[in-house]
């Protein structure tokens, strides 16, 4: 049985001197309001992967303690028909961070693996421990990213015809790897890595080779706008995105896409797009309560302190 499919995001255009001084033209596609209970590139990745799970029964999935995916899997399980393993990076510690508490609340059944085992968590005698404990499952890679994740994205790549660049922030690169597949030619994706370490042009590749058997699409990543890391933020981050809300109204989520948009303001200022070029910046994913300011201790990410990975 195939899911319910969402309407294409909204694209929109963003009205800003700072871009307009460098003869750029800035557009965002809102797949923040892609689907009102899977925003964002989450409800791309898992899109092709509901039909497996519901055919499984079961979906087992990994991620860290504040991860979106592991939010989105529990909540595809809820919605689709699925039960839902969520095996998460570390130790338990309670009581569970929001995320996770909200991941429970929709019958996610939770699993922690400590970090040198995490770490192996793909290797066969891992898998072979995880099904001894849970029986039968469909396993979904950490992320959500898979052959079918990059399949739903490329879907995203085709919704954004017309544009010279098209941008994307880059957790695990599933969604860069399908993005740029659905290009068209002339067209180019720019990733921004919100990890450092330089590991995401090998990622992304890697990615396309699964789903394609061969690299697709013009694409490059940008290693110069992660902040400090996974989940860090720097007082000229915070700045940027208060800014950004104060003058268009859109509060954006900070451990991927305000990270982003501050790459594409600062690569606009320095020259790098030539006058003229389009650019659209794919909106991967609405703000949280840690980004507004509105949550507890438990649900914020302090500034420079490292969470766990996507
Ligand atoms: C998970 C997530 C990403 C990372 O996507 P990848 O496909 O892992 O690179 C980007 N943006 C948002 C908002 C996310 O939640």
């Amino acid at each position: 049985m195939t899911p319910p499919g969402a309407a294409p995001s909204p694209v929109v255009e963003l009205e800003d001197d700072r871009i307009a001084a460098h003869g750029v033209r800035l557009f965002l596609k809102r797949d923040d309001l892609v689907h009102p209970d899977l925003p964002g590139n989450k409800w791309r990745k898992l899109r092709h992967n509901i039909a497996p799970a519901r055919e499984r029964g079961t979906l087992l999935t990994f991620g860290g303690a504040y991860s979106n995916h592991i939010r989105a899997a529990a909540a595809a399980g809820r919605l689709y028909g699925f039960a839902t393993i969520g095996v998460i990076r570390g130790e338990e510690h309670l009581p569970l961070n929001d995320s996770l508490a909200h991941a429970q609340g929709m019958g996610m059944r939770l699993d922690y693996l400590d970090r040198a085992a995490y770490r192996r968590k793909h290797e066969p005698d891992v898998v072979a421990m995880l099904r001894e404990r849970w029986g039968d499952f469909y396993l979904l890679p950490e992320g959500g990213s898979n052959a079918r994740a990059v399949r739903g994205c490329a879907e995203l790549g085709a919704e954004l015809r017309g544009f010279d660049v098209v941008c994307c922030p880059c957790g695990t690169g599933g969604t860069l790897a399908g993005l740029a597949a659905g290009l068209a030619p002339g067209q180019r994706a720019l990733g921004f890595a919100v990890l450092r370490g330089g590991f995401m042009d090998g990622e992304v590749e890697r990615l396309q080779r699964e789903a394609y058997g061969t690299r697709r699409g013009a694409w490059s990543v940008e290693h110069g706008f992660h902040f400090g890391g996974y989940a860090r933020r720097t007082a000229a981050l915070d700045a940027f995105a208060d800014g950004f809300a104060d003058r268009h109204g859109l509060v954006l989520e900070r451990v991927y896409v305000a990270k982003m948009m501050a790459g594409i303001y600062a690569l606009a200022a320095r020259g790098r797009f030539p006058r003229g070029t389009r650019v659209a910046a794919v909106v991967t994913g609405p703000a949280g309560a840690s980004d507004t300011g509105l949550s507890g201790p438990s649900g914020t990410v302090a500034p420079g302190k490292r969470a766990s990975l996507p």
